[in-house]
């Protein structure tokens, strides 16, 4: 399908009199090769029903309305870049889907049936926690390509014995195999935020590194993390868990378990829960 003619996102912008709001995390992206690329990054799209989380002004919206998705569902809370998406649909039609929300309040999955990716340049100030919950219900997608700071992509894949290595590290990888796919200078984006953003590439493992329920895993490595400095036997002393008979050495810290210690622990504090 030849892309419908459409002005400028500078234009855009300016018709809508879209100047970015720092409590709605609103840094746009401009250049549509870069929107290109992230719709390249999350990988064939042609039987996939796509969700983008703050569509903005629209320029991701535009590659990945170009690209051969079934559908594409925005989730957006700014009446402007509402407005934005209502002009897009008039050049694109029903396969854009409108849901003037709160994303933190809506229930992605119900959108739209399966298969759904989720492609995204998330809001900063809420992306941790959308993204948590996605991995909550991560049996739902087949993949996530999301723009994090870089700092927190870098999170994403760390491993054990660094600093990066952490809460969200273990869940991820538990969860999905992750690479960060490209970085973006703070140039990238209008306005400059204050730190380089990354590309995160996820796609869900076929099954968790072991099955423990969710909620285990986000006590055990909460625990473990909110202490970081301090030995296993000092902070995890609440949960009351015997480590030597898990073979994790109390002395160690936090950073030096692997995503398996993890299950395990987790799955120690189910049956002692039980
Ligand atoms: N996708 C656009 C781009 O790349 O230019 C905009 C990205 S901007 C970083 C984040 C977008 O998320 C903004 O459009 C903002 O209004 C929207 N947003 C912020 N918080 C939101 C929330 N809780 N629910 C839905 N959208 C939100």
């Amino acid at each position: 399908m030849t892309p419908p003619d459409l002005p400028p996102l500078r234009d855009v912008i300016r018709k809508h009199a879209l100047t970015a709001r720092k409590s709605l995390g609103q840094h746009f992206l401009l250049d549509l090769n870069l929107t290109k690329r992230i719709v390249r990054t999350a990988g064939d799209l042609t039987d996939c029903h796509v969700i983008e989380v703050g569509p903005g002004p629209g320029g991701l919206t535009r590659a990945l309305l170009n690209s051969p998705a079934l559908t594409v569902t925005v989730v957006e809370k700014d009446d402007r870049c509402l407005a934005v998406m209502e002009d897009l649909k008039t050049a694109y039609g029903d396969r854009l889907r409108i849901v003037a929300a709160d994303a933190l309040e809506t229930d992605i999955p119900a959108l739209t049936s399966a298969p759904r990716k989720i492609v995204a340049n998330l809001p900063y100030n809420v992306g941790t926690p959308l993204f948590l919950r996605w991995l909550r219900e991560i049996d739902a997608y087949r993949g996530l390509t999301l723009m994090f700071q870089t700092e927190v992509a870098q999170r994403l894949t760390a491993q054990p014995q660094t600093k990066a290595y952490g809460r969200l590290s273990v869940i991820t990888q538990w969860l999905c195999e992750v690479h960060s796919a490209f970085n973006l200078s703070k140039d990238a984006f209008t306005p400059p935020p204050k730190v380089a953003s990354t590309v995160s590439n996820l796609a869900p493992l076929p099954a968790p590194l072991a099955p423990v329920p969710f909620e285990a895993m986000e006590t055990v490595t909460a625990t473990a993390f909110g202490q970081r400095r301090k030995m296993l036997r000092t902070s995890l002393k609440s949960l009351d868990l015997d480590l030597a008979a898990l073979e994790i050495d109390p002395t160690a810290r936090a950073e030096e378990l692997s995503i398996m210690d993890f299950c395990q622990l987790a799955r120690a504090l189910v049956e002692s829960r039980a």
